[in-house]
């Protein structure tokens, strides 16, 4: 009865309840949860955001009421709002993502940033970019250094086909994809600059809690989360030209030991800058010569 009740008063309710009352259910999942209520309800009933300001007083329909409140459980059940959306900015530009696809991250700008500075802005270059996911940082240097040939790859076809959909969307032809293992599907080329956000998270982070929607394999990377940096350092060498650089994203606490692994594989000139939160985030290491 008291289930009845409440879908009953669902069915007839206005935007500006509904507001409320996702809000309110939103409260411990989200640090946004106005924000995401309004985007939902917008998505529910198909309108602008801007609708809803306008129109608090319309009352949904029963079956717009049964959207917004189901992908707002979903939404209070820890899914993130890019997976609901389909969609997230990144470096201004709005990038197609699904679950087969980390979400990307703010703080991933930071490699963007250097990697431009690094490449200059007549750089006629080739870029390759390991463990692309949506495409993000792959698509953010094709864009900004239209001279510049980017590689792309992930072992993920499924992750490489939503990158993929990415470049057609920002209609670029500076960029190709590559499926495989690290440096394997790219062995044979040759390049001037490397970038990569690889997983980085360690196995028994209790963050991972967190991150439960997200691929485990856009993440993990064993006991002490170093298993892929390893394996890149260890590799990325044979790909790149005498004097280029590797750059590579990491975990906050994982600096020292980031560099102690790119030292025992020759790399030189080691350096790491912070992101925006003062957290330790991105290493920068050259390949002798040059
Ligand atoms: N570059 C994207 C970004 O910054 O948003 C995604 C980064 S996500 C942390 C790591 C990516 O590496 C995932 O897309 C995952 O599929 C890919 N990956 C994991 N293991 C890999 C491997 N052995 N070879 C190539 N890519 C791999
Ligand atoms: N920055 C991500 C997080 O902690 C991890 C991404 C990664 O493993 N590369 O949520």
């Amino acid at each position: 009865m008291v289930l009845e009740g409440q879908v009953a008063l669902n069915e007839f309710i206005d935007i500006a309840s509904a507001l409320n009352q996702g809000t309110e259910k939103l409260q411990t999942a989200s640090e946004t949860p106005r924000l995401d209520a309004e985007l939902i309800l917008a998505r529910a009933l198909d309108v602008p955001r801007s609708y809803l300001f306008a129109h608090p007083e319309d009352m949904l329909d029963p079956a717009a009421s049964a959207r917004f409140f189901d992908v707002t459980a979903r939404r209070a059940a820890g899914e993130p709002m890019a997976y609901i959306t389909g969609e997230k900015e990144f470096w201004s530009m709005t990038l197609m993502v699904t679950p087969d696809t980390l979400v990307p991250r703010p703080e991933t700008e930071l490699l963007v940033e250097r990697a431009l500075m690094l490449l200059g802005r007549r750089a006629t270059l080739r870029v390759l970019d390991l463990g692309t996911g949506s495409g993000a940082i792959a698509l953010a240097i094709a864009r900004e250094r239209p001279l510049c040939e980017v590689v792309a790859t992930d072992v993920s076809d499924a992750a490489l086909a939503v990158a993929r959909q990415n470049a057609r969307q920002l209609d670029l032809g500076n960029i190709t994809f590559a499926c495989g293992d690290w440096i394997e599907p790219v062995a044979d080329q040759r390049f001037d600059l490397i970038v990569s956000n690889p997983p980085y998270v360690r196995a028994s982070d209790p963050a991972l809690a967190g991150l439960a929607h997200e691929p485990a394999s856009a993440l993990v990377a064993g006991e002490d989360g170093l298993d892929d940096i390893r394996r890149i350092a260890a590799s990325a060498g044979s790909v790149l030209a005498e004097g280029g650089h590797l750059l590579l994203e990491h975990g906050s606490d994982q600096q020292d030991a980031v560099a102690e692994v790119l030292r025992e594989h020759q790399w030189v000139d080691i350096e790491c800058i912070r992101d925006l939160a003062g957290q330790p985030r991105v290493s920068i290491a050259r390949k002798r010569g040059g």
